[in-house]
Order: structure tokens, then C-alpha cells, then sequence
């Protein structure tokens, strides 16, 4: 029955996973302590070196920003986990330089900077009446004061590092009653650690206390990803260099903040919803001004703005760095045009803010470089997606347009619409992708063989393994010493190449061996942070394998129980292994007594339906449950077939159907292979 259950729980988990990023193995949160990557070649040294001459790196006022108005500082900053295991840690990054000036050659100098900026923790005072909390989480958290109490925005991802942040504020704020909670958007860093606060307020405070959220914001919050989420899950290990060392040749930072709070996390419903833009509310004394970005940079979200202190909160539509169109852990794209939009209507909509302050990174203070900023933001993502499209409509392919394109210089010399997060690249391609999808309309793209196949061909046809490893490694010597455009043209070249390699024959040792180096010198290379992941995470796994372990379910219970449970059955209707299903007809109904719901699923022509029926619809089998037990069963903490000779459960019919219904469900492992076959 087990096979059953983590088959509805694991794409459950991929909401939050995919986000964080995290499998349930907490001994490698702070990474592996390794120095198995191998040194930066001279070319990447120099490659490094010249990203020095691009950008103004003189200017030195992000880090006066980012320090301004410090308050206090935690000198250890380590979050534990009830029942050990670390959340958080901050000291594990002191290895990056605070002033970010002493890039190793192993890392690019702009990223460098960055990192040292996100390395900026502590709680800070924005301006009058309005305080961050930044570096306990991927995000911020922001605390407005209003008239006889606090308004906390997006109280970060985890319980833990919630509940640190709210105490280390409260000790140096002041004790007064948290009147509201906002949750800016629908992105597990924004509201799932609001637990961790909750935990500290007085019932009188819990029976007040206000929530404040977007539209469509409790659907998106409890369903976005579910049903990719195995795949998701697994690929954010990449993208969030979960397995890596925190070190000079390992993970540096993901640039939009530190790194995903792998703790517990948790949910709770919304009591005042904001539904379209110009919707004014006032808090405790505070008026607040909100737009609906909804559809940019998540599906629910929205922005907000303080007239009384002339602040901004740009939520997470704006960010200092380039976000991402596409989502390198896999994810729907984003749609340029309307995220384009969106910033300039908070351009002029809230013309007058002299104060920027958001969910991610530190605020910017001054409505004339308020203005600049958001004008850059604007047109980066503008930029991109119009080039984009100019250059597909003359027939360029994907690839070609992510070489083409390059920022103008007028929107290259501010480090805020860097590639730290999302790139130019990837987010080109994304423009495509959005408009044109997979197809180039190149007739050769259009049935290709699997790529195992086509690369022992290609390797073939090459002259053999031995003899493309050996020809790729004296290309991969003399790369080394190259120019830093050939090196890296060579470097792209030679990933691909050993790729096929591997794809031939994943036993061939010195092609994994040579291209994890080959990976290594891109990964040194890249400025943006999930980039430097997915090539150093690539290096590791070709050194060391693929996990072992998965996904540890117990910690997404309090979101799965707020969960639309059509989609629990969605989510297992995309586990139906269809070979064993072939030829089966049964009907079973599952009535939530707690809910006052049933719901038939059907599985006929190896396709599994799920509708909601009244209770008395027959079937071949009928399960009676409460929602939070049927939640027990899928996290594992209660066993489907112990509860089926229980009293907590009424079962009719067919105990065989039901058990051989959900042995047709696949259970995904999330630890697939990636770099190699
Ligand atoms: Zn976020």
C-alpha cells in the first residue's frame, strides 16, 4: 500500500520542493565538504578576470544600501530543526569576502558580488515605522508598525527560520501584538513559514489577526507544480546546488538570497483577499495601496504601497537581479510582456514612492533612482522578449537568439538586471518557448531517436569511444590556454561532445571524469547562480551518482491539508502506470466524512477520471475518511492497510479492487539520472 500512498504524496511535495530544492537528506544542506572539483584553468581565470572590466564594480552603493539602517545582527546565525538537522546557515558562507572584492578564480567575480551582498543579514530599519528581517531565509520579511501593533509581509519559507526572524525583531522592536499578515504572493518562500509566527501570538492576537493575500492566492499557494512535481523536485537539486560544498568551487549562493530554508512548512488561509488593482486597505492606522500583478513573476500576487511613508513594496515582480522567464527547475514560462507591463504601472501608479523595498534583496531609498530602477527592471524584460520575437519572426532557432542577444549597454551597467538568477540566455529561449514551444520546424528536430541512441551512432560513426575521449581531452588541455571566447565556445563544445559519450556508454569513466571538469570550468564561469549550480551539481553527480534518497514527506502536512482535493486525485490519475492498467475497468469512491464530499474515480481505457458524486453512487469500492487521515495515509504516518481493518475508516466492497487499483499507481523516487542515461 505504501507504493500507493507516495504515489498521491510525492508530486504533493513538488509545490514546495521544486522551490526549495531540498530532499529529506539534511546532512548535505550545508553540502558536501569537498574539494573534488577540480582548479579554475587559466582560461576561466581570465574569463573571470575581464567580467571586472564590464560592469562599474567602483560603484560601491548596493553595499552601503544593503547595510543601511542596521539595527543588530545575529552573530551565529544556524537554524536547527526539531530533531536535529540545520534549516539555516549563515557562517557557512563567511568564506565569501564581505566587501565581495576577492573573487577566487574559481568563481565570477559578478556572482562573487552578489553572494556577498545576500551574505548582508540582519534586521534593518528601511524608514520610519517600516523594518526588514533579511538573511534567516531565501526571502525577506518586512514589518510595518501600525498604530497599536505589527504587519508582518511574507514571514518567509520555513517554521523555523520564521519563528527566529519574528523573535530576533520582537527582542529589538519591541513586544506589541502582530495585527495582520500579508502574503505578497503565492511562492512557498512568502508564506510558508507563517507557522513559525503564529506560534507566538496570544489567542486575542490569533482572533484578530487579519491576512491579507491575493486573489486565487489559497488555490495557487496549495496546487502550483503538483503535478510535475517529481520532476521539478528532482531538478531543483540542480538548480539550488543542493549536494554542493558551500565553498569556493561549490555553491556561492542562488542569487536571488542564499539559498532555499529547508525546514517545515506551512500554511494558513487568507481572511481579507485583494482582488483587483487600486483596492485601498487600511491596517491597524496603515493605509495600503495594491496592484494585482497576478500572471508575472507568480499566478497570484500582488504589490503594495504605503502613501502615509511613501514606500513601495515591489513584492517579488521587481528584484535586484534578472528574474527568470523560465524557471531552470522546470516550471510553465512567464510572460514577458505582461510582466513588462506590470512594473511600469507600478512605475506610475506609485510615481510618488521615495522608498523601494521588497521580498528579495535590500530597498532602495529616492523616488529619482526608485524611477531608474524600475524603468531597467522594465525594460530588460521588455527587451528581451521583443528581441526575441524580432529575431524569430526572421527564423532565428532558440539557440541562435540566446547567442545573438546581448543587453543594450544603457541597461548593462546596473548590476540589478544581471543575469544572477534568471539570464538572457535561458530567458530568450523562454520567448520562444512561450510563443513557438519545442519545434524549430526543422524537419530534422521533428522525430529524432532517444538520445542514448543517437549518441552511440554519433560515437560510433567518430571513430569509437576511446578514440572521441582522446581527441576531447587534448582539446580540453589546449582550451585551457585559449582565449577566453574560444575557451568558452570550446568548453560548450566539449560538454556537448563527452555528453555523447556518456549518453553511449555510461560506464566510460574517463568521459564522465573529463567532462565533470568540463563542467567544473562553465560552472566557474557562470555569473548567474542556478547556472553555477547545474554545471557544478552536473560535475558532482558524474563524480558521485545520483541521490540516493528522495523526498521526506512529513514536513509539507499542514499544506496538504488546505490542498483542493480534486488535485490529490489528479496528481495520482499522472501515477496510472498504464501497462498494468490495460484492460481494467474499477470504479472506487472516496467520501471525506469530514468534508461532506465524494468523489468517484473511474479507470477505464487505461485513463483514471475523478468527479464529484453523491454519496450514495455506487462502486466497486468505497472508502470512508476524513480529509486530515486521508493526508496521514499519503505522508506516511498512517498505513492504508492497517486503517482498513480500523474503526477509523468505513470501507464497502472490494478489498481486493482497491488494492489492486492503487498498485497500478507508480511511485516516483525523485532521483532520477540526469548527466547520465
Ligand atoms: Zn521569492
Amino acid at each position: 500500500m505504501s507504493r500507493s500512498t507516495n504515489a498521491i504524496l510525492v508530486p504533493l511535495l513538488g509545490a514546495a520542493l521544486a522551490l526549495s530544492g531540498c530532499s529529506d537528506d539534511s546532512r548535505s544542506f550545508i553540502g558536501s565538504e569537498n574539494s573534488e572539483h577540480s582548479a579554475a584553468a587559466p582560461t576561466t581565470r581570465d574569463a573571470n578576470k575581464k567580467v571586472l572590466d564590464q560592469r562599474p564594480f567602483e560603484n560601491r552603493k548596493d553595499f552601503e544600501n544593503a547595510r543601511r539602517g542596521l539595527i543588530a545582527q545575529a552573530p551565529d546565525l544556524v537554524i536547527s530543526q526539531e530533531g536535529g538537522g540545520e534549516v539555516w546557515n549563515m557562517p557557512a558562507y563567511d568564506f565569501v569576502d564581505s566587501e565581495g572584492k576577492s573573487a577566487p578564480e574559481s568563481v565570477n567575480p559578478s556572482l562573487w558580488r552578489q553572494a556577498a551582498l545576500n551574505n548582508i543579514h540582519g534586521l534593518f530599519e528601511v524608514t520610519d515605522g517600516l523594518y526588514q528581517i533579511r538573511g534567516y531565509d531565501l526571502s525577506n520579511m518586512s514589518i510595518i508598525e501600525g498604530d497599536t501593533g505589527w504587519i508582518l509581509v511574507d514571514p518567509l519559507t520555513s517554521k523555523e527560520t520564521a519563528s527566529e526572524a519574528f523573535l530576533f525583531a520582537r527582542e529589538h522592536l519591541g513586544e506589541k501584538p502582530v495585527k495582520a499578515i500579508v502574503f505578497t504572493h503565492s511562492h512557498l518562500d512568502h508564506f510558508g513559514g507563517v507557522q513559525g509566527v503564529l506560534q507566538h501570538l496570544t489567542d486575542e492576537e490569533r482572533a484578530n489577526l487579519r491576512i491579507i493575500a491575493p486573489e486565487g492566492f489559497e488555490d495557487e499557494a496549495t496546487s502550483e507544480n503538483i503535478i510535475a512535481g517529481p520532476a521539478m523536485t528532482r531538478r531543483a537539486m540542480y538548480m539550488y546546488g543542493k549536494q554542493l560544498g558551500r565553498d569556493v568551487r561549490g555553491h556561492v549562493g542562488t542569487g536571488l538570497g542564499k539559498a532555499p530554508a529547508f525546514g517545515t512548512f506551512g500554511f494558513e488561509a487568507p481572511t481579507d483577499l485583494v482582488r483587483e488593482t487600486g483596492t485601498e486597505i487600511t491596517v491597524d492606522g496603515v493605509p495600503m495601496e495594491f496592484q494585482v500583478v497576478s500572471g508575472s513573476e507568480a499566478p497570484a500576487e500582488f504589490t503594495f504601497y504605503l502613501p502615509e511613508s511613501n514606500a513601495f513594496c515591489g513584492a517579488e515582480l521587481v528584484s535586484r537581479n534578472m528574474h527568470n522567464l523560465y524557471t531552470l527547475r522546470g516550471a510553465k514560462v512567464r510572460d514577458a510582456r505582461i510582466w513588462s507591463a506590470y512594473i511600469d504601472e507600478a512605475r506610475t501608479r506609485f510615481a510618488e514612492a521615495d522608498v523601494y523595498f521588497a521580498s528579495h534583496h535590500w530597498p532602495l531609498w529616492g523616488q529619482a533612482n526608485i524611477q531608474d530602477f524600475l524603468i531597467k527592471q522594465r525594460d530588460t524584460y521588455k527587451f528581451i522578449h521583443d528581441q526575441s520575437v524580432r529575431l524569430m519572426n526572421q527564423g532565428a532557432t532558440p539557440r541562435e537568439i540566446a547567442e545573438t542577444l546581448k543587453l543594450p549597454e544603457a541597461l548593462n551597467q546596473d548590476f540589478h538586471n544581471q543575469g544572477y538568477y534568471g539570464t538572457v540566455s535561458h530567458n530568450a529561449k523562454a520567448v520562444y518557448q512561450n510563443y513557438m514551444g519545442w519545434f524549430t520546424a526543422n524537419p530534422a528536430q521533428l522525430n529524432p531517436l532517444p538520445e542514448s541512441e543517437s549518441a552511440r551512432r554519433y560515437v560510433e560513426m567518430m571513430g569509437g569511444e576511446e578514440q572521441v575521449v582522446e581527441k576531447a581531452r587534448s582539446e580540453f588541455e589546449s582550451a585551457s590556454d585559449m582565449d577566453v571566447t574560444e575557451g568558452q565556445k570550446t568548453y560548450r563544445w566539449l560538454a556537448e561532445l563527452l555528453n555523447q559519450v556518456v549518453f553511449a556508454n555510461p560506464d566510460n569513466k574517463d568521459a564522465k571524469a573529463l567532462l565533470a571538469n568540463v563542467y567544473d570550468q562553465l560552472g566557474y564561469q557562470a555569473e548567474s547562480g542556478p547556472w553555477r549550480d547545474f554545471y557544478l551539481t552536473g560535475a558532482y553527480e558524474l563524480r558521485n551518482g545520483a541521490p540516493e534518497v528522495g523526498i521526506k514527506p512529513a514536513m509539507m502536512k499542514d499544506i496538504l491539508l488546505h490542498t483542493p482535493v480534486s488535485l490529490f486525485f489528479d496528481s495520482m490519475a499522472v501515477r496510472l502506470n498504464a501497462e498494468d492498467a490495460d484492460g481494467e475497468n474499477v470504479t472506487i469512491k472516496i467520501t471525506f466524512t469530514d468534508l461532506g464530499e465524494s468523489y468517484l474515480l473511474t479507470l477505464q481505457n487505461s485513463v483514471l477520471h475523478n468527479r464529484v458524486v453523491s454519496e450514495d453512487t455506487p462502486a466497486d469500492a468505497t472508502l470512508a475518511i476524513t480529509r486530515p487521515l486521508f493526508v496521514d495515509v499519503l505522508i506516511g504516518e498512517a498505513g492504508l492497510k492497517e486503517l482498513l481493518f480500523s474503526d477509523d475508516i468505513r470501507f464497502e466492497g472490494s478489498k481486493l479492487d482497491l488494492i489492486s487499483f492503487f498498485g497500478m499507481l507508480d511511485k516516483p523516487q525523485g532521483r532520477f539520472n540526469i548527466v547520465t542515461p
